[in-house]
């Protein structure tokens, strides 16, 4: 149907509040965006999570919205974690679908004439697709552990230096995870999956620096025009996807009342307080830290290939990282709301984390300039690195967008693009080098399927949720 859309201020659209909206809900764009933004089903969705009880505020989508299951991709919902509910589709099958990125010292004039020696090693090296096979295979007490520790099992098994734990979100252990929450399917499904990047529109992806717009903050996070990086974005594979199912299902049997009251099945949500909402927290938890253990696997993994490819160690390289965020969890956390403290289950799905300088949850080392925010464009396309902006508790829970957000579908992409031609394009037109397991996966993620990460980028910081720091450019990249 129809949404009504009013404009509260430039870039700030709301969807007045009626019938049986909790609250009101706001979409963050220009108009541009929100011309694209209006063509699939996102607006009602939006809407439609307004009538989840405990809502807070509204309902805000991110100016790279779009439609996804249930609650929209770029949607941010805070519900009151003692008198609201919490709900797995609002947090997305991919659990703590994210990404990070890993500085180097190496320059673009280094690198340059050895892509594809680079591009193929990786991809020898790193798995990917549908297929099975991880960097480790575990029994299940290690997958366990891993479901109770994230990174910190990573550390204590050499795949991981102290250093890592602290450039991630939660230092890459999530607290409150109960392994034994989790199914043995989905213990099954992610068992030979460890350190893995998946299929579709996860990737590795070596990328330049081209821009850095804020040289204090940009000093701060070790950046510099024309220095190597590389961005690594996957989930938690079959676990997290398993794990997302198993508890929509419970939630039909067991909460079937809410359910009926909802205007969309796939907003399925557990009441806060009940032991579902605990046990659902608790295997979301894990599966984040199974997540976090996937990329810094990948991660580590990537640092040999460069030391093979450049024959050099990865700390002569100083192949750090920057920064992890998830972009796919729901997360309890404390928000001042109309000046009141509040304890809020905050899902961010497809939205990032982008906390403000003096946070106490932003990282020392960025304590005084404010979370890194990583932001893929596509693999023709920039990327960028923000830092949290200081409107973003106030406007977003702390939030800002995590991409350039899809234009059209997989299926019309696969009309549109035939992924040889995709890949010779940007190999002859922009010097990038792509590998992947299949020519539909090119086809389905070719640069024309993304919005426009400039515009989505440059919205974040004119509302000051979350600033320009640089902008990166794919150099090599690989997938599923
Ligand atoms: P999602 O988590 O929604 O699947 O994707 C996050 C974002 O990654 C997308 O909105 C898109 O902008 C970006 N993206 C997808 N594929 C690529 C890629 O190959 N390279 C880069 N740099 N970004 C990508
Ligand atoms: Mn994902
Ligand atoms: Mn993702």
């Amino acid at each position: 149907g129809d949404v009504t859309l009013e404009k509260v201020r430039e870039y700030v659209w709301e969807i007045p509040q009626e019938g049986e909206m909790r609250t009101p809900a706001r979409v963050l764009a220009s108009e541009a965006l929100l011309e694209e933004i209006s063509e699939d089903k996102t607006l009602q969705q939006l809407k439609n999570t307004t009538h989840l009880p405990g809502i807070t505020k509204h309902a805000i989508c991110m100016p790279d919205g779009h439609q996804g299951y249930g609650f929209p991709v770029g949607g941010v919902g805070a519900l009151d974690a003692e008198n609201g509910c919490i709900s797995p589709g609002a947090v997305g099958y991919d659990i703590n679908c994210g990404v990070r990125m890993m500085k180097t010292n190496l320059t673009y004039d280094e690198l340059q004439g050895r892509e594809e020696e680079l591009v193929d090693s990786l991809f020898a090296n790193v798995p990917s697709g549908l297929g099975g096979g991880g960097i480790v295979e575990a029994g299940v007490d290690t997958v366990d552990e891993i479901l109770a520790r994230g990174v910190d099992w990573a550390l204590e098994h050499g795949h991981a230096v102290e250093d890592d734990l602290l450039h991630c979100e939660d230092e890459g252990t999530r607290e409150g995870a109960d392994p034994s929450k989790v199914s043995q399917k989905a213990k099954d499904r992610g068992k030979n999956q460890i350190g893995s990047l998946g299929s579709g529109n996860h990737f590795l992806e070596v990328q330049r620096v081209t821009d850095v717009f804020d040289d204090e903050v940009g000093e701060a996070f070790g950046l510099e025009e024309d220095q190597i990086v590389v961005l690594i974005h996957c989930g938690s594979r079959g676990l997290g996807h398993q794990t997302c199912n198993d508890y929509l299902r419970k939630i039909e049997q067991q909460h079937k009342g809410l359910l009926d009251r909802l205007p969309d099945k796939e907003l399925a949500a557990a009441p806060a307080g009940s032991q579902l909402a605990e046990d659902y927290y608790a295997a979301m938890n894990a599966a984040i830290n199974f997540a976090w253990v996937n990329r810094q696997l990948i991660m580590h993994r990537t640092r040999q290939v460069f030391e093979r490819v450049f024959d050099r160690s990865w700390e002569a390289m100083e192949m750090d990282l920057l920064y992890d965020v998830a972009h796919n969890i729901a997360k309890k956390e404390t928000h001042t709301v109309d000046g009141t403290e509040r304890e809020l289950y905050v899902h961010r799905k497809g939205a990032t984390r982008a906390f403000p300088a003096g946070h106490p949850e932003v990282p020392k080392a960025y304590r005084d300039v404010g979370q890194p925010v990583i932001i893929p464009g596509s693999m023709g396309a920039g990327s960028y690195v923000l830092r949290g902006g200081e409107n973003s508790m106030e406007r977003t829970f702390g939030s800002t967008a995590h991409g350039a957000g899809r234009l059209m579908s997989r299926t019309q992409a696969k009309n549109e693009y035939w992924g040889g031609d995709v890949k010779q394009e940007l190999e002859d037109q922009q010097q990038i080098y792509v590998k992947a397991q299949s020519g539909a996966t090119v086809a389905e993620e070719a640069p024309g399927v993304y919005k426009d990460v400039d515009e989505v980028v440059r919205v974040s910081d004119e509302l000051g949720i979350g600033d320009r720091v640089a902008r990166t450019f794919p150099v090599c990249n690989i997938k599923g």
